[in-house]
């Protein structure tokens, strides 16, 4: 897929999509372009394919990676909110940056065992995933998804809590977060749903599967123009 974000918005503009982007990993010091885009909808209920062009696409739901101060390496803020103390995020030391690490030594500033900060194998990111997980499944804020899973450590301060819920904590691009959609049913609030695209089927495999009547009828227009 090589559309560019405003040409896939284009095309899922009629489905309901509100955000495209697309997500990029960094192979050395360059960021290469992958196959996935986020897409946000400002709907409810998940769509398990979406059309794009002459191609139906599967879905999944986008679990947003937890965010992590680079600053004090704690969870739950970004850099620029930081008030924390500058913390290595290799061996856990206040003294220096993590670029000017000499330790030989792991150790992980949030839960002190031998890995660095920023390791997926560290429990407290295992945690914050598992939070991010609540949250989106359920449309949760942050810190009710976190009250559910953990309510005993919830001893944060209201003015703490109240501070922060406004910035519900993730890796993705703030765009995504503050995207505001209409509530479809008047008292329920909504937050978009945020969807990850896996793979990429072409028409003629999925029709052997599950389409709705109106992708249906769009389908076979598509079809019509081969
Ligand atoms: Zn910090
Ligand atoms: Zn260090
Ligand atoms: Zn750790």
């Amino acid at each position: 897929m090589k559309s560019t974000e405003e040409e896939i918005l284009e095309g899922l503009s009629s489905q309901g999509g509100t955000a495209v982007k697309r997500i990029f990993m960094k192979k050395g010091t360059t960021l290469v372009a992958t196959k996935h885009v986020i897409l946000t909808f400002n709907t409810t209920k998940l769509s398990s394919t979406v059309k794009a062009g002459y191609i139906y696409c599967k879905t999944r739901l986008y679990i947003p990676n937890p965010i992590r101060c680079f600053k004090c390496q704690r969870f739950g803020h970004s850099k620029t909110a930081c008030r924390g103390r500058l913390t290595c995020c290799k061996c856990a030391s206040v003294d220096h940056l993590t670029s000017d690490c000499q330790s030989a030594e792991l150790l992980c500033a949030n839960c002190k065992q031998p890995h660095s900060a920023d390791s997926k194998d560290c429990p407290q990111w295992k945690k914050e995933k598992k939070i991010q997980e609540v949250r989106t499944q359920q449309n949760l804020s942050y810190y009710e998804a976190k009250k559910l899973l953990f309510p005993e450590q919830n001893s944060m301060s209201y003015s703490n809590a109240l501070k922060s819920s406004t910035s519900q904590p993730s890796q993705t691009d703030e765009r995504l977060t503050k995207v505001i959609v209409p509530p479809l049913i008047k008292l329920t609030p909504v937050k978009p749903n945020v969807l990850r695209v896996k793979k990429c089927f072409y028409e003629r495999k999925l029709q052997q599967n599950h389409l709705t009547n109106s992708a249906a009828q769009s389908k076979s227009k598509a079809f019509s123009k081969c």
